[in-house]
């Protein structure tokens, strides 16, 4: 008998199955799963994956199409834990994953899901996600402003290899509604993509910021396309006030909830309905109220809680905190720490409490996001330097462009459009440069550290036009 107990999630899904088998649970494109087909292909899994051996989770290629809910289902049923392969990947990257998955050591106990993010070392790091924390989310996310459940459509883009992707998957799921996906895993089609909106009967719309802010370079991304929808669902980035009034405009009758937290904490901690009042102040909008069951606290340089008001990193406490990285003891030591029994995660993100409500305030490391996506700016030059013909690289972001400054290694003379060529070989397109700039060297700092500020400058100057290569 597996220890590992069973989870609400399931039990939830097996119930409409067993209720409204015809219903439909799953949409891509024109094809339909319903919840007997998506049950019935999950058992299945689950039976092939007990009889299998090996100790590690399966690993799910991200573009299965109507297949991705049955085998993420199949594992969670067979309880073992999944991960799911950026499809878009180059096989370096995901060898990678698969070397880190296959080899970190037996999994821990309980495990859903393994969620793989950009790492500062050069490879992607696993955030371990426990079923108790996914099982904690979607009770804490129940009571969204929706449909009564099994009639609210979740509509998404979200790639399933990102955290975003679960909560209108599961939730969607285990409410008994209807989840469509747009598949964008090979870019962004605006009429394929628009024809599935207007098919879909969306209600409720999750993406990052990024993703809404693309659409509304479409004039036809309003209501008449999305008649029903009622909730813009965002998280991951900052939401602007501008995007909120756009919105406001060609959506009249929607609702903008804005969420936060890292992959860490599964998915999201905090959350708030942003009314249109707050977005036409302009200022900065928050980010939101703990989850109930959440603890946040702000904390000052040696890890002291701060009094409300005051700036420090955001630490995140309670059941939706995961287990730590998979194979990385002593990040995970950095990051994860246990305070009067409840499990904490140190964001690295700035901000501020007030009154019970979290301002987001930025980054205290070298973390960014960039057109929704989560970076490391040191993988990015851990890859550069892995090429032979580079000597020294740093990373920059530089408003909404991502930019690299590269050192040639002795005798070499790269051209940039050599080292985009080298670096797809292995970095997901999300974390390519767009322009890779050629310097004679990198400034330093007067203690001879690199100055990632003048870095910026230069990377500017060079975009402009100007010369800077000293
Ligand atoms: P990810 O693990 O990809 O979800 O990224 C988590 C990071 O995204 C957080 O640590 C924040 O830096 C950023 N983030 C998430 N949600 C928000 C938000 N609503 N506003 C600003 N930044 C956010």
């Amino acid at each position: 008998m597996n220890p590992v107990k069973e989870m609400a999630l399931t039990r939830h899904i097996l119930e409409t199955a067993a209720g409204h088998p015809d219903r439909v649970a799953f949409c891509v494109g024109e094809k339909r799963l319903s919840y007997r087909e998506l049950v019935k292909g999950a058992r299945h899994q689950a039976e092939v994956l007990s009889a299998w051996r090996r100790y590690h989770p399966p690993i799910i290629p991200g573009d299965q199409g109507l297949r991705l809910p049955v085998l993420l289902l199949g594992c969670l049923l067979s309880r073992r834990p999944y991960v799911v392969l950026d499809p878009t990947a180059p096989v370096l990257r995901q060898n990678q994953l698969i070397q880190d998955v296959e080899e970190a050591g037996p999994d821990l106990p309980g495990l859903a899901y393994l969620m793989y993010t950009s790492g500062s070392t050069g490879r992607p790091k696993g955030v371990q996600i426990s079923r108790d924390n996914l099982d904690f989310f979607l009770a804490a996310t129940r009571s969204l402003p929706l449909e009564p459940p099994g009639e609210a459509v979740w509509l998404t883009h979200a790639p399933w290899s990102f955290d975003l992707s679960v909560l209108p998957l599961w939730q969607g799921l285990s409410r008994g509604d209807r989840v469509v996906w747009l598949d964008t895993t090979r870019g962004v089609d605006f009429p394929r993509l628009a024809a599935e909106m207007a098919q879909s009967g969306a209600t409720c719309w999750v993406s990052t910021p990024s993703f809404a802010r693309l659409w509304l370079r479409d004039p036809t991304f309003r209501e008449a396309l999305l008649p029903r929808l009622s909730l813009f669902f965002f998280c991951g980035e900052v939401l602007e006030p501008a995007l909120v009034l756009a919105l406001a405009w060609r959506f009249p009758r929607a609702r903008v909830v804005n969420a936060y937290g890292p992959t860490e904490a599964t998915v999201a901690a905090t959350l708030t309905e942003i009314p249109r009042e707050l977005a036409e102040a302009g200022g900065p909008l928050p980010v939101g109220r703990p989850l109930p069951g959440i603890s946040l606290a702000v904390l000052g340089e040696n890890g002291e809680p701060l009094p409300p008001g005051q700036e420090g990193e955001i630490a995140i406490g309670g059941p939706g905190v995961g287990l730590g990285y998979r194979g990385l003891p002593e990040l995970t030591r950095q990051r994860f720490f246990t305070r009067d029994g409840i499990p904490w995660y140190r964001t690295g993100d700035m901000g501020r409490l007030e009154e019970g409500q979290l301002w987001f305030h930025g980054r205290r490391d070298l973390q960014v996001k960039h057109r929704g996506c989560r970076i490391e700016l040191a993988d990015i030059e851990q890859n550069l330097l892995a090429l032979p013909q580079v000597a020294e690289a740093v990373a920059v972001l530089l408003e909404d462009r991502l930019l690299a400054l590269v050192v040639p290694a002795a005798g070499a003379a790269p051209t940039p459009p050599e080292l985009i060529r080298g670096l797809r070989r292995r970095l997901p397109h999300y974390l390519l440069p767009e322009r890779v700039l050629p310097v004679t060297a990198l400034p330093l700092t007067p203690q001879g550290k690199l100055d990632r500020r003048e870095a910026s400058r230069m990377a500017a100057e060079k975009m402009k036009g100007g010369r800077c290569d000293g």
